[in-house]
């Protein structure tokens, strides 16, 4: 499992998958509706190794597009992960637990 933090959200990448992918849409998208931070390493999977931690910070854009794109035309191989900091407590009173 390929794991990419972002600002916000962390990405799960499961690069096993990528393999038998033609299509290779998480990297296209990334490209087209975001700064293409996704680039294929040397086996062809999704990768920001080219860039350094704190440039993978500044560039993403938590766009969210690899996720969808592989899901439409990939090997549904993206897991996307949104923490919502106090959102646990929050249900806990609001619901009463
Ligand atoms: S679209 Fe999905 S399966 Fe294809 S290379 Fe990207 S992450 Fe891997």
């Amino acid at each position: 499992m390929y794991i990419i933090k972002e600002k916000t959200i962390i990405i799960s990448i499961d690069t096993d998958k990528c393999d038998t992918c033609a299509s290779k849409a998480c990297i296209d998208a990334c490209r087209k509706y975001a700064r293409g931070i996704l680039a294929p390493d040397s086996q062809g999977a999704p990768s920001v190794a080219h860039l350094s931690e704190a440039e993978t910070l500044r560039l993403g854009t938590e766009c969210l597009a690899c996720e969808y794109a592989c899901n439409t035309r990939g090997r549904k191989a993206v897991t996307i992960e949104a923490p919502i900091e106090g959102l646990l407590a929050y249900l806990a009173k609001r619901l009463g637990g």
